[in-house]
């Protein structure tokens, strides 16, 4: 497993490296949610987040080794647990939540079950990656009440931890956004008919050796958000077989880090032309 005690350790290394470590914001609970940057900060910048969806938690520590590893000129900002509460709802279950009530409603939600490891919300039950305001609400797996995963919010943006990045990210303003999920060991990319820069996606799909898809039928993620706003690359990785069970078992993380290692090498190279194309 890997909590929030995990990264700060990470962070508190990277820092030691030379890293920029900084606070974005902060969950429903009142968790921070961390940033770490690497790179000049002037010119194409590419924002890379992770943990997003709780039991996906394997892509923080995929997103830290790759910061670790980042030598790279051009700007990194890193969000590796965008969701505090749900990664510690999923890892720690209702131990990592002092409040009786929400407890309470945390256990309703759940079935009645204290086994969150297949957790995927915030500690409203908002699913964070379908309350994004593209096509909010559309998605053919949407629900509309509070569930383990894929309930919309009651608005787009409802969510502290959805505020933060989004704020984040229009005060970056960054070529390139990466967001980390699994599984399937593909990569989303487009939303609906706006599908730029993609002979750009494609190195990042030849790189890794995961297949390009278009997201023809997403709707309410970060990175359809992201795409319908800014019309630049914004790509969706998901990591790991599609036959695993989650969470992940972090032994799976070398051979993971293996095929994503020139990610952030790249990315900031397409930012930087994208920073170029558009001056
Ligand atoms: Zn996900």
């Amino acid at each position: 497993m890997y909590n929030i005690d995990d990264l700060n350790r990470d962070l508190a290394e990277l820092e030691l490296g030379g890293a920029r470590v900084m606070t974005i914001g902060y969950s429903l609970l009142g968790r921070p949610i961390k940033a770490v940057f690497k790179g000049d900060a002037s010119g194409g910048q590419v924002l890379v987040q992770a943990a997003m969806h709780a039991r996906e938690y394997i892509t923080t520590p995929l997103v830290i080794e790759m910061m670790k590893n980042y030598s790279g000129s051009g700007g990194v900002w890193c969000v590796p647990m965008s969701n505090p509460d749900g990664v510690m709802l999923c890892v720690d279950g209702l131990d990592s939540v002092a409040d009786d009530n929400l407890k309470s409603f945390l256990l309703d939600v759940n079935g009645g079950s204290t086994d969150f490891s297949q957790w995927k919300a915030n500690a409203r039950a908002v699913d964070l990656n379908v309350n994004w305001n593209a096509n909010w609400g559309e998605g053919a797996q949407n629900v509309t009440r509070p569930a383990p995963g894929n309930y919309v919010g009651a608005f787009p943006l409802s969510e502290p931890e959805n505020i933060a990045l989004w704020e984040f990210t229009n005060k970056i303003l960054p070529n390139v956004t990466l967001s980390y999920h699994a599984k399937g060991n593909v990569i989303f990319w487009g939303f609906g008919c706006i599908k730029p820069y993609y002979d750009e996606a494609l190195r990042l799909s030849d790189s890794t050796g995961y297949p390009l898809l278009e997201s023809t039928d997403s709707a309410g993620g970060y990175k359809d958000w992201y795409t319908a706003v800014t019309a630049k690359l914004g790509l969706t990785f998901e990591v790991a077989s599609a036959s695993e069970t989650f969470p992940i078992p972090l032994d799976r993380l070398p051979d993971i880090y293996k095929a994503n290692k020139d990610v952030l090498q790249i990315s900031s190279v397409i930012a930087a032309e994208i920073e170029a194309d558009r001056g």
